[in-house]
């Protein structure tokens, strides 16, 4: 099941203190490092997103934000999306949307694999069914899925 990303930016607006700028090295090009897991890696801005780096009056306002995030029209976007941390390429804020069978937007499972909802019965149904998958299964997401659609629910 594909992740999409929406490119809504809210996954980096708190990470400025966990990728890590360490220095200038070239046009474009810098040392950084990943502070949660203390590892180095080499950015170099896009080039087609080299414009709105440059423009810095938005980060500005977001201290809090990673140093590389900058708005694109409705988007915020990642301007070294080529060459990010590893977990920020992998990173997907919501594996699956679920939903009722007429489509009612009841919550989400997350890239953590914990399912975030307000639907008192959804939550219940879950609880009593999630001991049941093999969490270490290679095929985990699709056995997720296929738990909520024996529950009932529509998952994607
Ligand atoms: S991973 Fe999720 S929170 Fe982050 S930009 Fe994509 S849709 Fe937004
Ligand atoms: S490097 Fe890109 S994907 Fe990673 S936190 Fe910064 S803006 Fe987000």
């Amino acid at each position: 099941m594909a992740f999409n990303c929406k490119q809504c930016g809210t996954c980096c607006m708190h990470m400025g203190d966990y990728i890590e700028i360490e220095r200038e090295i070239g046009p474009f090009e810098f040392e950084c490092s990943s502070v949660s897991t203390g590892t180095p890696f080499f950015a170099m801005v896009d080039e087609d997103k080299r414009e709105l780096f440059l423009e810095r009056a938005w980060i500005q306002g977001y201290p809090s934000a990673c140093r590389f995030l900058r708005p694109d029209g409705v988007r915020v976007v990642c301007t070294i999306h080529k060459t990010s941390a590893p977990q920020c390429k992998f990173y997907r804020c919501v594996v699956f949307r679920v939903y009722s069978q007429n489509r009612k937007f009841l919550g989400t499972v997350t890239g953590t694999y914990a399912l975030h909802t307000s639907d008192k019965e959804l939550q219940s149904a879950w609880e009593r069914r999630e001991r049941t998958i093999n969490w270490d299964s290679p095929d985990v997401e699709d056995r997720i899925a296929d738990c909520l659609r024996e529950l009932g629910y529509i998952a994607e």
